[in-house]
């Protein structure tokens, strides 16, 4: 089995070349197939609760917020819009590039948020809320304890996961694999059970306290917002 590591660098790899060239384009505007346009629809609507509970609160304005694994700036750049404080990174740096170049067509340079190319286990730092959407999907089972803890470690007061959850449905494993395309497209997607996921909050001091679950035809996720337990 891989290591760790290994999936890093596969993941790196990945996209940096065809899976930068997929992923941009599935979190764009341009012309997609059906598959594509289901999971960017599924994908947006991740998106769009995070933006709503920002929404709700009402407190976004000077926020500190950390997108760990920010893709192209799908979160990033409209939490920017909305006046928090966004340090974003990507372990791939043509993720990181064009997140950069899409931030820059629609804000200013003072309100972007700032672009780093970092693997989320090696930042530093501390934020309100730390936010890290579809990328335990690369994760498998026994390293994300560890991935949790670390980014508990940079959240003071909120930590929101996406992933994609471990079902009985085989069928479901299937259509994940069907994001990454290659010989070991169905090895590199993990599913994840979300018992484990809350068991790893929990002993990082965190309780659940919204939760939401998008799913259509392609694209499966289970949103958590964690706030620190309460005394
Ligand atoms: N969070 C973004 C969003 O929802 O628009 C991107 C989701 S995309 C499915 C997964 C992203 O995670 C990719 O951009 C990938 O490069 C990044 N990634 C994977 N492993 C990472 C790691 N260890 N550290 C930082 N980024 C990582």
């Amino acid at each position: 089995m891989a290591s760790a590591t290994d999936d890093k660098t596969i993941v790196r790899d990945y996209f940096n070349a065809q899976g930068f060239d997929r992923w941009s384009r599935i979190y764009g505007d341009g012309q997609v197939n059906k598959v594509q346009r289901d999971i960017r629809e599924g994908h947006q609507q991740t998106v769009d609760h995070v933006l709503y509970w920002f929404k709700q609160d009402d407190n976004a304005e000077g926020l500190t917020v950390c997108d760990a694994g920010c893709g192209v700036g799908s979160l990033s750049i409209p939490l920017a819009t909305m006046g928090a404080k966004v340090s974003a990174s990507d372990i791939s740096e043509k993720m990181v590039e064009e997140a950069s170049f899409r931030a820059k067509e629609l804000l200013p340079p003072e309100a972007a948020p700032t672009f780093d190319a970092q693997d989320l286990e090696t930042l530093d730092g501390r934020y309100h809320t730390v936010i890290c959407l579809d990328v335990l999907i690369h994760y498998p089972q026994d390293k994300a304890g560890d991935m949790i803890a670390h980014l508990s470690s940079l959240a003071e007061e909120r930590l929101i996961l996406s992933f994609a959850p471990k079902n009985p449905f085989y069928t479901l494993l299937k259509r994940i694999g069907e994001f990454f395309p290659g010989p070991s497209k169905a090895t590199r997607a993990y599913l994840h059970s979300e018992a484990e996921v809350r068991k790893a909050l929990k002993a990082n001091g965190w309780e659940v306290n919204r939760k939401e679950f998008t799913a259509s035809q392609f694209y499966f996720s289970r949103l958590l917002e964690a706030v620190k337990v309460s005394a």
